[in-house]
């Protein structure tokens, strides 16, 4: 809507509020939104690291497998050596040719099998009888010369102690050329068997050297790089196969021999000593481990117990699978970093939502505001009521007409604050309102506490776009100050036209005195002429005499009535005299005497016993007297049946004399009653309509009051009342 548009560019929004606001909620919505995420990205870690250890404890279990089998494969041949008959032949007879057979076999052997370094015989005392070991390029059998005494190495010692059919085995370690360790490195294992000769007399040890480099290298090679890494620990804690060459063998340096896990890390140590398996959540990563002895039976092997040295059988190895924190990091940090990805535009969206709803908001609130300033300075009552008739709106003008504060008003009935009266003229207009029709209309309205007001009032109904009627628009024009102005201007009009209606009355009064008193001052002398004619020539003659000098009376009076009637029209002149007003009933009464004996009415005079004093032209009054007796006896002499008759009564009331003209005539149409004092209203054919308006003049000039009434039987009654004279 145009209009709509041109209001909202008149608004001003306050941006920095709108920042503030956006920056809040689209702070709190994001805190909201985020919370998925994190728990997701929890989640995930969490699963990534159950993942990482169930596939850590599948690496451990194969590398301890491999490990016992590759023992188990050593053993196996190292039985297969010590039951070779060319071993067996020597036992027997110990010659220079069963020698180099053996030698022979024994360099077939390590040919064969890369993963061996030496295959030994040494003799019970000690002396290595015969000797085949691997070089740089092939496999070489020791000379007589070259071979060692080897009493007192712990491998021939121990080997030596043993029954028939235990197997020696030793630590696995470094070899040692010369009282260093051999570089490279060559993890080696010693595998020995005790040697018997057929008549049960120890004939030394048959030993064999293994390579164990391919078997680490193999379990090395277990988990992919940039994975976990695979452990192999000692019984004591030292790493054979670690996390780096500088700790991986430690034992076999002296400088090293604190290079342990067991003792850089003696909690997890504790737990990887006492424990046969298990997970280790260590500051720096996750350790998946387990023990195994690789020569105890159970382990698919066929090494039967009794065949083992004690100290091979409970020998064992941990294996571990490390995986550091730094790799599940990695994985952690770039899925963080997706679900950062994801949760910046969320909350980006958020923000920009919040920015809008804020504005929006604001906009709205400087709009109601606007609208507000507008409605609450209309100089008229706006109000919003509901469908159940109750205030749901009210603009300031209410609070000025009906003195009670807005926070009120609202959500009261409409009844309730308007009053019954005022409601009671509405009701019908707030029905068609609610009814979906527009109303407007004009009315008096008596407010409960605005008292009586003129009202220009519209109803515009709230339509819901399903065509319900939620409620109305109410705008209420307060016409009273108009309203009494048109109708000050109306009195004045009349009053103008009244007056001018006086004016030419009282031309024509002066004129119509001017000509009856001509007559009338002839009548007069004519009559002092024939008194004096009837005194000269018939001076007996009294009763003409009196006669004549009676109509010069009465002309006289008539004179001094149109006069004193001229007098009061044109200039308002009243001559005050003390009178009691009962006289001057007596005296109209007996004026009309005659004319109501002719029109057989009957004439009632009722007098207060007591002379009611005023001060008053006695002419005027019995004038106005005399009209309203006039009026009676010309309406019962229209009203065809019934009682003829006028009633003429006279009282006091407090300190006013009053006098009532009561008739039994038609009375009063309810059309002439309200216009009944104005001057020329008339419903007599002949009539001038201007007696009752001098009369009232008169009366009121007097200070009094003339009342009508209608009288019980029908007629009228007419009241005088003149202020009394305190006696
Ligand atoms: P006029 O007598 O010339 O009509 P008035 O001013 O005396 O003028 O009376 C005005 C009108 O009032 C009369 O025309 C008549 O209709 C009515 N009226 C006055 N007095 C009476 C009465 N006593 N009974 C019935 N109607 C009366």
């Amino acid at each position: 809507m145009p209009s709509a548009a041109a209001l909202t560019g008149t608004v001003h929004v306050p941006t920095s509020q709108v920042l503030v606001r956006a920056l809040f909620v689209g702070l709190v919505a994001s805190a909201l939104i985020g919370v998925p995420f994190v728990l997701r990205y929890w989640n995930e870690v969490k699963a990534a690291q159950r993942d990482a250890l169930i596939e850590d404890r599948h690496h451990v279990e194969l590398g301890s497998r491999i490990t016992a089998q590759t023992l188990q494969a050593v053993v196996s041949d190292l039985r297969y050596l010590s039951d070779q008959n060319e071993l067996k032949e020597l036992l027997a007879e110990d010659t220079a040719p069963h020698r180099t057979r053996l030698a022979q076999e024994h360099a077939a052997f390590l040919r064969q099998k890369p993963e061996y370094d030496q295959v030994r015989w040494i003799g019970a005392d000690g002396w290595e009888k015969a000797r085949v070991h691997r070089t740089a390029t092939g496999v070489e059998i020791a000379l007589p010369n070259q071979l060692q005494n080897k009493t007192g190495r712990y491998y021939f010692d121990a080997t030596m102690k043993l029954e028939e059919g235990q197997v020696y085995v030793s630590a696995l370690d470094l070899n040692v050329e010369r009282d260093r360790v051999e570089e490279p490195r060559k993890p080696t294992l010693r595998v020995a068997v005790p040697l018997f000769a057929s008549d049960g007399r120890r004939a030394g040890i048959l030993i064999v050297n293994f390579l164990a480099g391919p078997m680490l290298a193999e379990l090395r090679a277990l988990t992919p790089p940039g994975g976990s890494n695979i452990w192999l620990l000692n019984a004591e804690g030292y790493w054979l196969l670690g996390p780096g060459d500088d700790v991986e063998w430690a034992f076999m340096y002296p400088d090293r021999v604190d290079r342990s896990l067991a003792v850089r890390e003696p909690d997890v140590w504790r737990r990887l000593s006492t424990e046969i398996q298990g997970d280790i959540d260590t500051a720096t990563g996750l350790l998946t481990f387990e023990r195994f002895y690789p020569l105890r039976p159970g382990r698919g092997a066929a090494t039967r117990a009794r065949e083992l040295a004690t100290s091979a059988a409970d020998s064992y190895w941990i294996v571990a699978a490390y995986l550091p924190r730094a790799v599940l990091g990695a994985h952690a940090r770039e899925l963080a970093q997706q679900q950062l990805v994801a949760y910046a535009l969320m909350a980006g969206l958020a923000f920009s939502a919040a920015a809008g709803l804020a504005y929006l908001s604001f906009r709205n609130r400087a709009l109601s505001q606007l609208v507000s300033h507008v409605v609450d300075h209309v100089p008229a009552l706006v109000s919003y009521v509901d469908a159940g008739e109750r205030y749901r709106f009210v603009n300031r003008y209410y609070e000025t007409l009906f003195g009670t504060p807005r926070s009120q008003l609202v959500s009261r009935p409409v009844r309730e604050v308007i009053g019954e009266a005022a409601y009671a003229e509405a009701l019908p207009r707030i029905r068609t309102a609610l009814a979906g029709e527009p109303v407007s209309f004009e009315a008096a309205i008596e407010y409960s506490k605005a008292g009586h007001r003129d009202v220009s009032v519209t109803y515009a109904p709230d339509v819901a776009p399903g065509g319900r009627v939620r409620g109305f628009i109410a705008v209420i024009n307060d016409i009273t100050a108009q309203k009494a102005a048109e109708r000050r201007e109306r009195e004045r009009m009349r009053e103008v036209a009244h007056a001018t209606r006086l004016a030419s009355v009282g031309e024509l009064a002066t004129q119509i005195a001017h000509e009856v008193n001509q007559p009338i001052t002839a009548m007069v002398t004519y009559c002092a002429a024939a008194q004096r004619n009837v005194q000269a020539e018939s001076p007996n003659n009294t009763r003409l005499a009196g006669l004549i000098g009676a109509i010069a009376d009465e002309a006289q009076r008539v004179s001094a009535v149109i006069r004193r009637l001229r007098d009061f029209v044109r200039k308002g002149e009243i001559a005050f005299v003390a009178t009691d007003v009962n006289e001057i009933v007596t005296d109209s009464l007996r004026l009309v005497a005659g004319e109501a004996v002719s029109q057989q009415v009957q004439v009632v005079e009722q007098l207060a016993t007591e002379p009611l004093r005023v001060m008053a032209d006695p002419v005027l009054v019995s004038q106005a007297i005399l009209n309203l007796v006039r009026n009676a006896i010309e309406a019962v002499t229209t009203s065809a049946a019934g009682r003829h008759e006028v009633r003429v009564a006279t009282r006091r009331t407090g300190h006013a004399a009053e006098v009532s003209v009561t008739d039994t005539g038609p009375g009063l149409s309810p059309e002439v009653v309200p216009r009944l004092f104005e001057a020329f209203v008339t419903t007599k054919p002949n009539g001038l309509g201007m007696g009752l308006s001098i009369t009232r003049s008169i009366i009121e000039a007097h200070g009094g009051q003339l009342r009508y009434c209608e009288a019980p039987g029908g007629g009228c009654t007419f009241t005088l009342t003149l202020p009394g004279i305190d006696s």
